[in-house]
């Protein structure tokens, strides 16, 4: 008999393609599941977020099968082994088997729930929408950020081709900015350069939920030799990361999913259809205010002048007329909602670039 490592679970695991399941070890780590096979090789080790897991529920009889976010799933060998060890490291379980157990707890959930949806229609849904975001995992933000980029780089999205030199020339002034208006600490950002598959997409760039911002090269070419501009429109999706805005239009989408998600630790669905609802979704003036608001505190601190986003902003909307002169039309918007959340699907508006330009005066 191998030595089994510290406090580690048996399972079976079943990768969700094959229908034959492997034996496996599972263990956490900061709110990790490890999910390693007991025979080396018989398939590749993995992590999950332990709130994106779909537990299942302790019931008195029968098996365990948790489900894992891409289709796979963890049959529990040694049930009361399993409710033993699941009890201990996902800490979120004990509350909710709990509450499960008493039809009371269940009624007393139902009426929070529809309590919860009555107040978005009262009071309003964006304020109602913060509260609930608060709830929700972070690990949920970066799940729905890694789906969201496998979609988009499935569509959207291709490999870039910026030099090399240019991408850390970008990549080290944005940490810098960050650093220098967040000496205390700032949310962990991954800038991810891509090209765009559509010309339409065009200069852009996108904010996904988990801190994962994505820059098109169409929108570091627009102004060659100007990273001043690319770094301010980086500060906006800064902006967007720092108050957790994709996350909350999702939440704000879906309300109801995401309380009944809340109530039960179960994210899978939502996770799913996440960049579908992201694809159509746009922000509210005032979220944009905000990003723009942070985009300036950035270039401040790192003595950039806010007019460059102003200029930025002539310069995208030339870029556009001169697209649709190209192809003969006057829409002026096709392509331009390919991705409602990001940057360039809402023109700038009169008042934005006055913002800018009054920021640069002060
Ligand atoms: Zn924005």
């Amino acid at each position: 008999m191998s030595e089994a490592p510290h406090d580690a679970l048996s399972a079976r695991f079943f990768d969700g393609v094959h229908s034959r399941p492997h034996a496996a070890l599972l263990q956490t780590r900061e709110r990790m599941l490890l999910i390693t096979p007991t025979e080396e090789g018989a398939f590749a080790p993995l992590s999950v977020p332990l709130s994106a897991v779909r537990w299942p529920e302790r019931t008195r009889h029968g098996g365990r099968l948790a489900q894992l976010p891409d289709g796979a799933s963890l049959q529990a060998l040694d049930v009361g082994a399993w409710d033993d060890w699941v009890g201990r490291h996902h800490r979120n379980d004990s509350w909710v088997v709990r509450a499960q157990q008493t039809w009371r707890s269940v009624a007393v959930a139902l009426v929070l729930l529809l309590g919860a949806v009555a107040a978005m229609y009262q009071w309003g849904l964006p304020w109602v929408a913060t509260g609930v975001t608060a709830a929700v995992p972070r690990s949920v933000d970066a799940l729905v950020g890694q789906q969201v980029l496998a979609s988009l780089d499935d569509s959207l999205l291709k490999p870039t081709t910026l030099p090399p030199d240019a991408q850390q020339r970008i990549r080290d002034g944005f940490a810098r900015m960050i650093h220098r208006a967040h000496p205390d600490g700032a949310p962990e950002v991954q800038l991810e350069f891509r090209s765009a598959r559509d010309p339409r997409f065009g200069p852009n760039a996108l904010a996904l939920p988990g801190g994962t911002i994505v820059l098109t090269d169409a929108l570091v070419e627009l102004m060659p030799g100007n990273d001043d501009a690319v770094l301010g429109v980086l500060g906006h999706e800064f902006g967007h990361v720092l108050r957790r805005h994709a996350m909350r239009q999702l939440v704000q989408a879906s309300a109801v999913g995401f309380a009944v998600s809340i109530a039960f630790g179960d994210y899978g669905t939502l996770i799913g259809s996440a960049p579908v609802l992201l694809a159509t979704l746009g922000y509210s003036r005032d979220l944009e205010r905000e990003a723009d608001a942070e985009s300036v505190r950035l270039m401040r601190a790192s003595g950039i002048s806010p007019r460059a986003m102003a200029t930025f902003f002539e310069a995208l909307e030339r870029w556009r007329t001169d697209r649709n002169g190209k192809k003969g039309e006057k829409d002026g918007t096709a392509g331009d909602d390919a991705i409602g959340l990001a940057f360039s699907s809402h023109p700038a508006t009169a008042e934005r670039i006055e913002f800018f330009k009054n920021a640069a005066q002060e």
